[in-house]
Order: structure tokens, then C-alpha cells, then sequence
């Protein structure tokens, strides 16, 4: 999921101990939590973002209300706010600064603070900062004329309340009617996305973040 990976190209210095993996209270560079998932960012990590430190492109937002795996209770549930993470490599949760070759963090210098918390030796840190003051999308692009009002419009439309309750429906609406409002949502998430790109000249990467996943991959 996060953390430590040392970095030898910041030039990080890490306990000889730490290096050597002699101890299991340091991070011995398993990579193992980076590859289980980059983190969720907190208020904390506001800047990374805004100064391009993280390039929004490489992030992606679980919106409010769609099922997430809860790394701290340890089960699936609806996310109560905005989760912006940042994505993995291809088709796998490695994440995307993980860098394999060297085991170590590729921005370990900038790295975001629920990868300074986590220890996977003791986890007390983590938990405790786990589901404090998350970064949400409009902490970051409120103020950009026009998206924002965009994307308030697809969160509204696009609820993950309205499309739970079309899924639950579709088995005992024998007129389709739950199933044909749920394929025009579905639709619906598609054009704007498109609309973005061919008529406001967005990065197509930056998708994810803006909008969330599509609903035609998380419903799957
Ligand atoms: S940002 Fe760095 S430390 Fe955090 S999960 Fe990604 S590679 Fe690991």
C-alpha cells in the first residue's frame, strides 16, 4: 500500500542497521507496502499536488459513497468523502513512483505523509492519521472556472447512492426501468469525459482524478 522503500537517488540515509535488513524495526526496502497501493492524500499533502511536485495525472480519486477496501478496518465499504490516491502501474497496485529496479521510492524526498507514517513493523502511526483530513478534489480545483461546476454536475448525477440503489432495483424491476436510468448514468460519465478532452483540451490522465474511475469499470 505505502510507504518506506528507501531512495538511493535522493541520496536518503538510512540506519546501517536498516540497510543491512538486521533489524525488524526498520524498513529493509521489501517494497512490499508500495506494492500493495500508493497512498491516500491528506491535507498535509496539498502542496505536492499544487506545485506539480505529484503531477495530477498520475493520481485518481475513489469518490464518495463508491466501495473501497479499508486498509485500517480491514473490510469493503462506501467511502464517506473524496479518497484521492495515487494510481498504480498499469493494470497492477504498484504504485507509480515506485521505482522496482532500485526498491526505493522514486520521490522519496517528497513523499506524502501517509507514506512517512507507515511502518509496517508498527502501524499505530498510520491508523491514527488514516482517516483525517483527506485531500478532496475541491481542495484542489474549486477554483477553476467552468471544471469544478462540471464536476459537481457528475458527482450529482453520477452518485454512487442513486447508481447503488439502480444495481439493488435492476433484479426486481421487471420494466428495466432501473437498468435503462443506470446505462444513461453510465453513458452519461462517458461523454463527459470525452467532452473534456476533445472540447477543453484536457490531458486524458487526468481523468481519473477529475471524475473518478469510470463507472463502467467500477460496477464491474
Ligand atoms: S509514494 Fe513512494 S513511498 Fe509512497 S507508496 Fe509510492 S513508491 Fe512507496
Amino acid at each position: 500500500m505505502k510507504v518506506a522503500s528507501g531512495n538511493k537517488k535522493q541520496g536518503l540515509k538510512q540506519p546501517a542497521k536498516a540497510r543491512e535488513g538486521k533489524t525488524d524495526t526498520a524498513c529493509k526496502r521489501c517494497g512490499t507496502c508500495c506494492k500493495k497501493g500508493g497512498p491516500s492524500f491528506h491535507q498535509a499533502d496539498k502542496a505536492l499536488i499544487e506545485t506539480g511536485v505529484i503531477p495530477s495525472r498520475c493520481l485518481y480519486t475513489i469518490r464518495k459513497g463508491e466501495m473501497a477496501y479499508d486498509n485500517v478496518r480491514q473490510c469493503l465499504e462506501p467511502v464517506k468523502s473524496d479518497i484521492i490516491k495515487i494510481k498504480g502501474k498499469g493494470d497492477s497496485w504498484t504504485c507509480l513512483f515506485f521505482d522496482e529496479a532500485q526498491a526505493a521510492c522514486s520521490i522519496y524526498e517528497s513523499r506524502p505523509i501517509e507514506c512517512r507514517a507507515l511502518k509496517c513493523w508498527d502501524t499505530a502511526e498510520l491508523e491514527a492519521l488514516y482517516a483525517q483530513k483527506r485531500l478532496k478534489r475541491k481542495d484542489l480545483i474549486a477554483d477553476i472556472e467552468g471544471l469544478w461546476d462540471l464536476i459537481k454536475d457528475h458527482q450529482e448525477r453520477c452518485n454512487y447512492d442513486t447508481i447503488h440503489a439502480l444495481v439493488k432495483a435492476i433484479s426486481s424491476d421487471r420494466a428495466g426501468d432501473s437498468r435503462q436510468k443506470l446505462a444513461e448514468l453510465i453513458q452519461f460519465d462517458i461523454e463527459i469525459r470525452k467532452l473534456v478532452v476533445s472540447r477543453g483540451g484536457m490531458d486524458a490522465d487526468m481523468l481519473d482524478f477529475l471524475f473518478g474511475r469510470p463507472l463502467h469499470r467500477t460496477l464491474k
